[in-house]
């Protein structure tokens, strides 16, 4: 069976995690912790970097951070990972579902305008296969009616915006940011996550919040000679474990990077045939975006064409699946939404498969794939 996913492992982990171990400090913010900051604080530029236990705590941060209250409303699109709403949820939001764009999974920038209203408080944009949103008409936005903006870059890591001839790397461009290393990322440490605050006003209340919503972190740099509880908060800060597992990640970046665009260009030029005569889409990778090859997607005529595909792939060895469900129809949302059809999104629901992605596969196995969908669209359209 070729699999979806298979964690890449670079061969310096277990040493640093004996490290880890031996330097006898294996709580969080210890020495890998500190490396991982630094390390994303210099090759991307945020501001401040802190390593939480998931993505889903980061945005749980996020939430506590912009101070969500009861009845705040989030406009985020329906086309997104349930933590994306959930983190807002939890502090009593209301989420406000704007639909994707026709062609790209991605919120529509020209959709988000009319959900605006007096109890609207941040715009959540998720940057979807690691690629770009349009973030110059949303932060345009956000400055016109005051919003903040937080960047769910879970699948983001190494991946730019294009605006006026400057690459900014994604995450750095709303108030705040929230990264993952989960298993399925690009970069990973098993679960893992990272919170990154662009907005230096947030700095000193992220440290707090992160560690119980004590001033632990103050007491520790010696700013303050006893610490204790100053505000709300949990324990989002990973074990010292973890953050070594992950750093040895970080310093093969550029080389899973690189290896990853080739698998991605493999499957492009595998495919683009079908896609020339029309019998399936390709991701599209817009002018002001970058491509990380966080994955590869195909969209598909319809749901029933996607099934059989998905089943025709399986039983010849290969392991292909759909993406999210849209988060409106969800059985937990379903009877609270009120907004319109978000026809688009439900389109990437039903049509979109991930094709197998990850480091060690090889291009005999891409081969095979691309062959195989050829295959099964020469006898399904002669
Ligand atoms: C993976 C993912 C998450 C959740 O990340 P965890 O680290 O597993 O909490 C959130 N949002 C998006 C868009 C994701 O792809």
């Amino acid at each position: 069976m070729i699999p979806f996913n298979k964690p890449y492992l670079t061969g310096k982990e277990t040493e640093y995690i004996r490290q880890a171990v031996e330097n006898k400090k294996i709580s969080g913010d210890g020495v890998f912790t500190k490396k991982c900051h630094q390390f994303f604080e210099s090759k991307y530029g945020f501001k401040k970097c802190l390593l939480t236990t998931s993505c889903t705590d980061a945005l749980e941060m996020a939430a506590i951070l912009i101070d969500i209250q009861e009845g705040d409303e989030v406009i985020m699109p329906s086309f997104t990972f349930v933590s994306t709403a959930n983190a807002f949820v939890l502090r009593g939001a209301n989420i406000i579902f704007a639909d994707s764009y026709f062609d790209n999974p991605n919120i529509d920038a020209d959709a988000i305008e009319q959900l605006i209203t007096p109890k609207t408080k941040a715009i959540v944009v998720v940057h979807y296969a690691g690629m770009a949103c349009d973030m110059d008409k949303i932060i345009e936005l956000a400055n016109k009616y005051k919003l903040f903006v937080i960047e769910d870059a879970a699948q983001a890591i190494d991946s730019f915006y294009i605006s006026k001839g400057t690459k900014k790397p994604l995450g750095s461009i709303g108030h705040l940011a929230a990264f993952s290393f989960h298993e399925t990322k690009n970069i990973i440490s098993g679960e893992g996550g990272m919170l990154v605050i662009n907005d230096e006003r947030f700095i000193e209340r992220a440290e707090i919040i992160r560690e119980k919503g004590t001033n632990r972190s103050k007491f520790f740099r010696g700013e303050v000679d006893k610490y204790g509880w100053v505000d709300i908060g949990s324990s989002f800060l990973p074990s010292d474990i973890i953050a070594a597992f992950l750093y040895a990640q970080l310093e093969n970046l550029d080389a899973i990077q690189t290896k990853r665009k080739e698998i991605w260009n493999s499957y492009f030029e595998g495919l683009k045939t079908l896609e020339e005569r029309k019998l399936i889409e390709l991701p599209k990778v817009q002018i002001y975006a970058t491509n990380n090859a966080h994955m590869f997607y195909i969209v598909c005529k319809d749901l029933e064409e996607r099934t059989t595909l998905i089943d025709y792939l399986k039983l010849n060895q290969v392991n292909a699946v759909f993406h999210y469900l849209s988060l409106h129809k969800s059985p937990y949302f379903q009877s609270k939404y009120i907004g319109d059809n978000l026809t688009n999104c439900d389109n990437f629901s039903d049509r979109l498969l991930r094709l197998p992605f990850y480091y060690e596969l090889s291009q005999d196995h891409i081969s095979l794939v691309c062959t195989l969908i050829k295959e099964f669209y020469e006898s399904s359209n002669q």
